[in-house]
């Protein structure tokens, strides 16, 4: 695919203000679901995004890349682990194995326009109301009216109505910034432009999953000294699920720093208690003892989701996270889907772009049936002959022999 980005960005834009399906977020889940409910032809639908495609990914530090690894194998049959839609080779259209966010956001952006999906930029959800009498699941949504759709109100006031809301928004963008007292302190990680232009000589990294590992091996190459604590007794690495261990990618970049240099201390056992500003810098107190620092400490402790408008619409699990059905909908609140890195279905965590679209044409077959349309078997053929549907989750997590 040849990069033609246009100046002003708004394919197939919708002029009216109900729709059949609102899609929140037009990341990767967004612009994935998006074409799956073209491909299902699952009614009309638009794709709002408060920023504009890609925009988690456009604002990753310059120099992160994505641990996935992208490879041409799209053509004999094997979808590129990194793509969001059929036919697409994230590997051959950025020539790229680990792209940065920079580079996925042109691919998810050529893929938007390609399909030319009906996308609004700059409208950003900050409410959202079900139904009064929302469509019990299967059966057709009751025609449109005061009360009988979702609403969805944008921070300017404007509103949205809609008969199905499928919620895309990511993580990337809400970070955990309040996992203990003067966390507030430090620079959380999502919030680098580039750790290049990171000023000092020393740093201290909370948290070493990927991106604490990641930030620490970005300072560590250009020289600074940097102390990695975390919680744990050892590094994430005995796992097999990419979900819960740190990744291949990840494991081999430290153990590369690791042997080159000598300026990275990890410290397991060391769980951070507080962040105190003092003498013109930062004490990180752990467990263990204290550490100093005159630079704002690194925050690589997570994301909470950016759930917020639609949180009272969904139940939970024991373990915090949301629950959903077999179609990824809200087991309150009909019509309304859940897509990303969010998802959960019992043990098994879909927080990578390969796992998660394998949920697209689940839902889209949902959308579908609940606008009354037909669900085109060949499509869904298609998308599980390609791995991009998944409705059986017990062939995952399976552990490898090697
Ligand atoms: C640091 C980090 C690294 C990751 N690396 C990888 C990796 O290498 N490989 C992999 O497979 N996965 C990776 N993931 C996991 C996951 O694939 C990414 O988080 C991916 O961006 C998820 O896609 P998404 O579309 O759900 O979210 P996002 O890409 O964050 O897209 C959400 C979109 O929603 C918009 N939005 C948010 N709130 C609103 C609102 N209220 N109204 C309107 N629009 C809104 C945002 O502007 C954004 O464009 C990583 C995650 C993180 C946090």
């Amino acid at each position: 695919m040849a990069w033609k980005w246009p100046a002003s960005f708004q394919p197939g834009r919708v002029n009216h203000t109900h729709i059949n399906t609102i899609v929140v977020g037009a990341g990767a889940a967004g612009v994935g679901l998006g074409v799956a409910l073209q491909d299902y032809k699952a009614g009309e639908f638009l794709i709002v995004d408060r920023h504009c495609i890609g925009a988690s990914f456009l604002r990753w530090p310059k120099e992160m890349r994505l641990i996935t690894p992208s490879f041409n194998t799209t053509p004999f049959g094997i979808l590129d682990l990194n793509a969001v839609m059929l036919h697409t080779s994230v590997a051959n259209f950025l020539g790229a194995e680990h792209p940065t966010g920079k580079q996925y956001a042109h691919y998810l952006q050529q893929a938007a326009i390609e399909c030319q999906l009906p996308v609004q930029a700059g409208i950003d959800i900050v409410q959202v109301e079900a139904p009064e009498k929302a469509g019990t699941r299967g059966r057709a949504p009751t025609p449109s009216g005061p009360g009988t759709t979702f609403r969805l109100t944008c921070r300017d006031g404007s509103v949205y109505t809609a008969d199905n809301v499928i919620w895309a928004a990511g993580e990337f963008q809400y970070p955990r910034t309040h996992s203990f007292p003067g966390a507030a302190h430090c620079l959380h990680n999502s919030q680098i432009a580039s750790f290049q232009e990171l000023p000092g000589r020393d740093r201290i990294v909370i948290g070493a999953f990927e991106s604490g590992v990641d930030a620490a091996v970005h300072l560590v190459r250009r020289g600074v000294h940097v102390t990695l604590l975390h919680g744990a007794e050892q590094l994430a690495t005995q796992e097999q699920d990419p979900s819960r261990s740190l990744s291949p990618f990840t494991r081999e970049r430290l153990a590369a720093v690791t042997a080159e240099r000598s300026n990275l201390r990890v410290l397991a056992n060391h769980r951070v208690t507080e962040v105190k500003r003092e003498r013109g810098g930062y004490t990180v107190c752990t467990v263990q003892g204290s550490f100093f620092s005159e630079h704002q400490p690194i925050l690589a402790t997570g994301f909470v989701g950016g759930v917020a408008p639609v949180k009272h619409l969904f139940a939970y699990r024991d373990d915090g996270n949301i629950l959903l059905n077999e179609h990824d909908e809200s087991t309150l609140t009909p019509g309304l889907f859940l897509a990303g890195p969010l998802v959960r279905h019992e043990h098994h965590i879909f927080c990578y772009i390969y796992k998660f679209r394998q949920r697209f044409a689940i839902v889209a077959e949902s959308v579908a049936r609940r606008l009354g349309l037909p669900v085109p078997d060949d499509v869904a053929a298609t998308y599980h002959a390609n791995q991009m549907r998944l409705e059986d989750l017990s062939c995952c997590g399976k552990e490898c022999v090697c």
